[in-house]
């Protein structure tokens, strides 16, 4: 895992960590799983690392004590700023939506380093959009992993994308009014990266006003282009043993997972 990181430094792509796992059956386990961020951030700044970290709250206990989730998160978030770091929130299934956005503004009150992960997918999310720009928020977009209903989320590709860009547009233009927000477009689509592109350029905004994430291994030749364009790319890198209902939801979306995913593994 480091050894991508540092060859990704050399390329000028940064990277983003994440531990795979889901929800705990014990509050002792989420100790362990902080304790292991912990160490990773420490690694960050040993090596120098242009890397950040993203954690999921179930995978810090919030299904068992939300309070303790939030100090987790808070000692984290204040080791990440000791190297001018941002800890990130992923964003998980519906259900965990708003109690995850009302912990994000709680923990981004005290903690600006902080960032949260929305999807575009969600029909809710124009609004939590505006509900937070305020906050001067960094947000990763992401078109969403999770099998939803119509009733919450959008069902076409079509649908899912269009939202992608007027979420996009509209955390740029917040940028443009003076919030200082920090968006990252967590996606592989490039069409949908390039068009967004187009609107920031329009805008007036540098090419460093959002940053493009993309999973470590995919598009890796799209991800080069970028950065040596002159953009900011960030790779993420996620590991761990909790691999498999993560790998299951990769394969659900794309079967050429599948042969990818076996090739890491033999590899
Ligand atoms: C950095 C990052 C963080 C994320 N965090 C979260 C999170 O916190 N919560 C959450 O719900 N989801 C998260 N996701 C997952 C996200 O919601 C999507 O499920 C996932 O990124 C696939 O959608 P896509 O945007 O790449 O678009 P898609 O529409 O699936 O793909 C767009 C195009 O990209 C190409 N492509 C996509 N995937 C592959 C592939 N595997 N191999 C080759 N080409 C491919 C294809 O050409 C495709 O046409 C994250 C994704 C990334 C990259």
């Amino acid at each position: 895992m480091d050894h991508a990181a540092v060859g990704f430094q050399v390329e000028g792509l940064a990277t983003l960590f994440t531990h795979l796992g889901e929800n705990l059956e014990a509050i002792g386990d989420a100790d362990e799983v902080a304790a292991h961020y912990d160490r990773v951030l420490d690694e960050i700044a040993t090596r120098k690392l242009d890397g950040e970290v993203s954690v999921k709250l179930t995978q810090l206990g919030y299904d068992l004590d939300v309070e303790r989730t939030l100090a987790h998160t808070q000692r984290l978030a204040e080791k990440a700023a000791e190297t001018g770091k941002t800890l990130w929130i992923d964003m998980e299934g519906s259900n965990y939506a708003e109690g995850t956005i009302a912990f994000y503004e709680r923990l981004k009150a005290d903690h600006p380093n902080t960032g949260l992960c929305l999807q575009a997918y969600l029909r809710r999310t124009a609004a939590d959009v505006q509900r937070l720009l305020p906050l001067d928020p960094q947000i990763r977009l992401v078109k969403g992993a999770y099998a939803e209903a119509a009733s919450v989320a959008y069902q076409t590709r079509h649908d899912v994308d269009a939202n992608y860009v007027a979420l996009a547009v509209a955390l740029l233009e917040g940028s443009r009014k003076g919030h200082q927000v920090r968006l990252g477009l967590g996606t592989h689509d490039v069409r949908l990266i390039e068009q967004i592109a187009e609107h920031a350029s329009a805008m007036g905004l540098p090419k460093t006003s959002f940053e493009i994430e993309m999973l470590y291994g995919i598009r890796m030749d799209q991800q080069r282009r970028f950065a040596s364009a002159g953009y900011l790319v960030r790779d993420l890198i996620a590991y761990g043993n909790a691999w498999y209902p993560w790998y299951m939801r990769r394969l659900a979306e794309r079967p050429a997972n599948v042969i990818f995913a076996l090739r890491q593994m033999i590899g």
